[in-house]
């Protein structure tokens, strides 16, 4: 056992006492003094080992080349060039943070390491671009914020995919609720009313209950009045914005249009509770037959008379004559007198002509 002299140096890495003059520390081969010599006097106790070493990483062989390391830092455990040598295996094979580790350990052996400190420096700039790199494409971050990056980005995905869903499936209704042909002559009540039920929902969905009950109402208080079956009312539609009402209803063949739409319009529009305005229209074989408007205003000033053709406005088609088995009502009087004192724009009466035929062209083959 030596006892260690006043003069004795001890080392800074593992307090082991070395004799005066050591330039290494004989336990963990950390210098004992300044300068490139303590580390090549350190490596000269490593050095086979350490040719072993940088003969197996030239090779390839990491593994081996590093267990040679470990085996002269369990020796030595503060010999800077095998701490080095453990920062560059770790670095050729993408071990970017043990590299930085190792180097930044072979530096606080020897701080004067200029060669190591410019390793370590071209490892962080290494790490930090692989960093910006991995920012940019988070599907392949090998870390915890990455892979919650991920699933933060499935759990979007499948929110998108239910919100698609789910307007989808409320948005779908929507332009199925306007069906432009209307069946005609659905026989039975309850076919009529499953019609209504499909076709009748036109407004946003929180409005539709209501809305839907009033409509019944009305269905049920026009063919009470008109003495026809609620079957042949298809759609019953009322728009609370202006009071008016809009009746489709099938018309059978015997049926005059005329007549037809006056039997509802008369009693639809008596009674100051009634729609400002009615649309009737007449539909038959799917197809839209006659339309026509009347207001309260003109029902109102009928008294107790009932309207007639002439109280009729906006009427399509424009001739009124569509019915087959009857003739057209041959009154076509001018509109009411009040509408005329209530509103004068007349002056633009040109009238297009609907047929541009050519006079000879048919015949000029024949
Ligand atoms: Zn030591």
């Amino acid at each position: 056992m030596e006892v260690p002299g006043s003069n004795d140096i001890i080392c800074d890495f593992c307090f082991a006492m070395n004799p005066q003059g050591a330039h290494i520390c004989e336990e963990c081969g950390a210098p004992l003094v300044d300068g490139k010599e303590a580390g090549d006097e350190s490596d000269k106790l490593v050095y086979r080992d350490l040719a072993r070493a940088n003969l197996q990483r030239m090779r390839g062989d990491f593994a081996a080349a590093r267990e040679t390391c470990l085996s002269i830092l369990r020796r030595y455990p503060n010999n800077a060039t095998t701490q080095g040598l453990l920062g560059d295996i770790c670095r050729e094979q993408g071990e970017l943070g043990q590299a930085k580790e190792w180097y930044a350990m072979a530096l606080d052996v020897r701080p004067d390491d200029d060669n190591v400190r410019s390793r370590l420096r071209e490892t962080e700039s290494a790490m930090a671009a692989q960093e910006e790199a991995l920012r940019v494409k988070v599907a392949e971050v090998p870390r915890t914020g990455g892979r919650w990056f991920v699933a933060g980005l499935a759990v979007i995905a499948v929110g998108i995919a239910g919100g698609a869903y789910w307007l989808g499936k409320n948005t779908k209704p929507a332009p199925a609720q306007r069906p432009a042909p209307i069946p005609l002559g659905q026989a039975s009540t309850s076919t009529a009313i499953a019609t209504e039920d499909n076709t009748s929902p036109p407004e946003p969905l929180p409005t539709v209950g209501p809305e839907l009950e009033a409509e019944r109402q009305a269905r049920a208080f026009l063919a009470a009045e008109c003495q026809l079956p609620e079957s042949r009312f298809l759609d019953v539609e009322i728009d609370p914005r202006g009071n008016v009402w809009r009746v489709t209803v099938s018309a059978l063949p015997t049926d005059d249009p005329t007549t037809l739409t006056l039997q509802m319009l008369n009693p639809g529009l008596d009674g100051n509770d009634a729609p400002s305005m009615m649309t009737v229209r007449l539909v038959r074989d799917g197809k839209l037959l006659y339309a026509a408007d009347g207001t309260r205003q003109v029902r109102a000033a009928r008294g107790t008379s009932l309207m007639a053709a002439a109280d009729l406005q906006n009427v399509w088609p424009s001739g009124t004559g569509a019915s087959p088995n009857q003739p057209p009502p041959s009154n076509p009087a001018p509109s009411n007198p009040e509408e005329q004192s209530g509103t004068t724009e007349s002056n633009n009466s040109e009238t297009p002509a609907p047929n541009p035929s050519e006079p000879g062209s048919d015949t000029a083959g024949n």
